[in-house]
């Protein structure tokens, strides 16, 4: 038999409405030119140099200053990093921060895989899952024995956030409660956040931070470090790669175990402070509403598409998922946009839907999410010819 073969139509989008950069990927993401230029001019004095040296020290101290400050960290949080990126630190909370039992919200693929790495650990408890059907959210139930809840502040696979507090009812760590742990990896930077509200908010920087993935970052509060020396006071065997002792000695030093990426660590500083410098996470974050803004209301008012997520709380203000109509290919759609460079709006595979899925994080220009939307509807009408 043949193999059915569709060419991609020939379709070119007019240069006035093409976006200014063409990346709208979930992960790696646009990386601004401008950090990028930034590491070019340090780059014979920075990279390729020792990161046990101030060279490289200094910028690690300033990001863990930055993360601090962008995020209005109370006194007593810490900022850990290391190596691996979120799906390591995944690992490492399941060997230093999840003392028996776990509760997760699972609503998608990413925050079902904390979920799983728990429910393998042999030294732990069967953790509480509780799912929903995909394009929701659960929320966390209080128990009294559950020394740790999951949740993820933006699920990347379906576009839905959610708000990150505490469950209702549950007691503080300090009184006895579980610590409230977040994946945060696509929302942090893009949504807004309360420290009061968590114990551990960790993400990797290619998503809202416009670096490289690889790396893991952490913001601790005082109980999630005092979780790390409880447990490691048991005795509980950790391999040194995964063990949060380790991280935290070595993160308080500016430093991560084992070396880190160099550009990584630059770029991801330099997006830092360029949040800071023009006005923090307020502005960080008003990039990503606006951007959202502009992509719901241009689905809501095309015919031939919609957004997937029902409720519009949770539709996220970083990840807009897009339904199209059935008459629409929306695998030709992004084909055709490829073709025209704008790069990595296929949905996310295993969702299986008719559908296009486009970042808005904060480096992503509001303008050229706007210009997208008009670059979507000309290349739906071409198809239609
Ligand atoms: C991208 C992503 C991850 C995986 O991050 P890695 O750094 O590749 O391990 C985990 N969780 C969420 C919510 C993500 O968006």
């Amino acid at each position: 038999m043949i193999p059915y073969v569709t060419e991609t139509p020939d379709i070119r989008i007019p240069a006035n409405l093409l976006p200014a950069d063409g990346r709208f990927g979930a992960g790696p993401s646009k990386v601004r030119p401008e950090s990028v230029e930034a590491l070019s001019a340090v780059s014979r004095t920075y990279l390729g140099t020792s990161h046990r040296q101030t060279t490289v020290k200094s910028v690690v101290g300033s990001l863990r200053a930055g993360l601090a400050s962008l995020f209005s960290l109370p006194d007593g949080y810490e900022v850990l990093l290391g190596n691996g990126g979120t799906t390591c630190f995944w690992d490492a909370a399941t060997f230093g921060l999840i003392e028996a039992k776990s509760q997760h919200l699972s609503f998608g693929e990413f925050s079902s895989k904390f979920a799983a790495a728990a429910a393998q650990a042999p030294h732990l408890g069967d953790p509480e899952v509780i799912t929903s059907v995909v394009g929701t959210h659960p929320l966390p139930i209080a128990r009294d024995d559950v020394d740790l809840y999951a949740l993820t502040h933006n699920e990347t696979s379906t576009g839905v956030m959610m708000p990150i507090l505490r469950p209702a009812g549950a007691a503080l760590p300090a009184d006895g409660g579980g610590l409230v742990a977040v994946d945060a990896t696509s929302g942090a930077g893009g949504l807004a956040v309360d420290a009061a509200e968590f114990d551990a908010y960790y993400f990797a920087p290619q998503k809202c931070f416009g670096s490289d993935g690889g790396l893991w970052v952490a913001l601790l509060s005082p109980a999630a470090v005092e979780r790390i020396g409880v447990i490691a006071a048991t005795g509980r065997w950790v391999p040194a790669s995964m063990d949060l002792t380790i991280a935290l000695d070595n993160s308080r030093l500016d430093q991560t175990y084992n070396t880190p990426a160099l550009a990584t660590l630059f770029l991801f500083d330099d997006q830092v402070r360029w949040f800071n410098d023009n006005g923090g996470l307020g502005f960080s974050v008003g990039r990503s509403d606006r951007s959202a803004e502009i992509l719901y209301t241009w689905a809501d008012n095309a015919d031939f598409a919609s957004p997937f997520v029902t409720r519009e709380q949770d539709r996220s203000h970083v990840i807009g998922t897009i339904d199209f109509d059935d008459s629409i290919d929306a695998a030709m759609v992004a084909k055709v946009l490829r073709a025209n460079g704008i790069v990595d709006t296929e949905p996310y595979r295993k969702l299986g839907r008719n559908q296009l899925r486009i970042a808005m994080f904060p480096a992503i220009d509001p303008e050229d999410v706007a210009a997208l939307c008009a670059s979507i509807t000309y290349v739906v009408g071409a198809l239609a010819q």
